[in-house]
């Protein structure tokens, strides 16, 4: 019988992993579980809510990978984990066992539960949901539309300014607002970049409110705990990333913020069999990576070899995360900020090199074939 490696989520890394096992037929089995048919390139998200993208250019069809794999695929959500065993559960009740598996299921919202199935909140995660924004911004049958962001973060940045751009596009007027509790923008950016974020987002007319935290969301009001009351038509979850709790509950070892700890083979430190890789790993002594997708496509390749090697038995690979990568915030109308290390350019050459990475990576992982 052949051994089984069982992936789960289509991450990043994991749609590396498809790449190769498309390229390079293997003598064991794999199997896909995740929790959509359907994977959004977060790089591009802002974008395509300007329609500068298109439903092609962002999304990898995961089934139609894996069947170019002779991978199977589930669209399901993992639920739990038996590490021991080598098995997980689905969540419609279906087992799957294991001799290897690999975990890139990314992160989570940090969200309150309460809002999670409120018509006019959506969550920023799944990325799934982007598509949702801009289906129920043209629903609204308003000229004028409220809009909130909740999460003064990168992407709640991106996303602000590209829907003042779609809003250019469309046949109504959308007034955005960006609720943080945090007392500055983008904390851990080059304070040049910090600047640059907040003069657009002053000359796009897009209303921030700093050190303001949510204290209840009423059908059409949001109030903060400062007695901040906001009227909305729709709210856009934003909140930075927590973990999916199913690692914890299975008793693996987590970080402090639940993260799977791995070591630097991305091999679980309490079993060698269990892999990871993105957001939904902490390695060790690197507790404190952004949960980027730059580290998710640096660390697929590692991955792979490294679950090549253990199947055949080889020695494993370290990876060593890098301390500085290149950055690119997205200002909308194909504009943008590069930041690397202390370097910082402003305009459309910085969008330019985003758009053609990006592009790149899609053409290398999704239309190649
Ligand atoms: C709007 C936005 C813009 C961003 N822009 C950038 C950027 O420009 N550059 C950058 O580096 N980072 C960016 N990020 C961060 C980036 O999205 C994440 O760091 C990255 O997606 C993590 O990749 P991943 O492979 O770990 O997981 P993900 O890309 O999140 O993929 C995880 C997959 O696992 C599936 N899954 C989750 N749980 C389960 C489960 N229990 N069972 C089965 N399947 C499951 C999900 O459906 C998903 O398909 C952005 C984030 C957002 C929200």
């Amino acid at each position: 019988m052949k051994k089984i490696l069982l992936l789960v989520g289509g991450g990043h890394a994991h749609v590396y992993l498809i790449n190769k096992i498309i390229k390079e037929k293997q003598k064991f089995k794999t199997i896909l579980v995740s929790s959509s048919q359907y994977q959004f390139y977060s790089g591009m998200a802002s974008a395509y809510i300007e329609n500068i993208y298109s439903d092609n250019d962002i999304i990898f069809d995961l089934k139609k990978l894996c069947k170019l794999g002779e991978i199977e695929f589930f669209e399901e959500k993992v639920i739990e984990i038996d590490p021991e065993n080598k098995n997980v559960i689905l969540k419609s009740g279906k087992k799957i066992d294991f001799d290897v598996v690999s975990f890139d299921t990314g992160s989570e919202l940090k969200i309150d539960n309460k809002y999670l199935d409120k018509e006019k909140i959506i969550g920023i995660k799944p990325l799934t949901n982007l598509k949702k924004i801009k289906e129920k911004l043209g629903d609204l049958k308003l000229k004028e539309v409220r809009f909130l962001v909740i999460g003064a973060g990168a992407a709640g940045i991106e996303l602000s300014l590209a829907i003042k751009e779609l809003e250019k596009k469309m046949n109504k007027k959308i007034e955005v607002h960006i609720v943080d509790r945090s007392d500055m923008l983008l904390p851990t950016f080059p304070k040049k970049v910090q600047e640059v974020v907040k003069e657009k987002i002053y000359k796009s007319n897009v209303i921030l409110h700093l050190n303001e935290e949510v204290k209840e969301i009423k059908d059409t009001q949001l109030i903060t705990k400062k007695g901040l009351t906001l009227d909305y038509d729709l709210i856009l979850w934003a909140g930075g990333p927590v973990s999916n709790q199913m690692y914890k509950d299975a008793g693996m070892s987590v970080d402090e913020k639940g993260y799977m700890v791995v070591n630097q083979f991305l091999q679980n430190i309490d079993f060698e069999y269990i892999f990871g890789a993105g957001d939904c790993i902490s390695i060790q002594n690197f507790s404190q990576m952004k949960k980027v997708g730059v580290y998710a496509i640096k660390e697929a390749p590692y991955l792979w070899r490294n679950i090549l090697n253990y199947f055949y038995c080889k020695s494993l690979e370290s990876y060593t995360p890098q301390n500085e990568f290149l950055l690119i915030i997205s200002l909308g109308n194909q504009k943008g900020i590069l930041s690397y290390k202390k370097f910082v350019l402003n305009g459309s050459l910085a969008w330019k090199l985003k758009n053609y990475i990006d592009k790149g990576f899609m053409k290398k992982f999704n239309s190649e074939f």
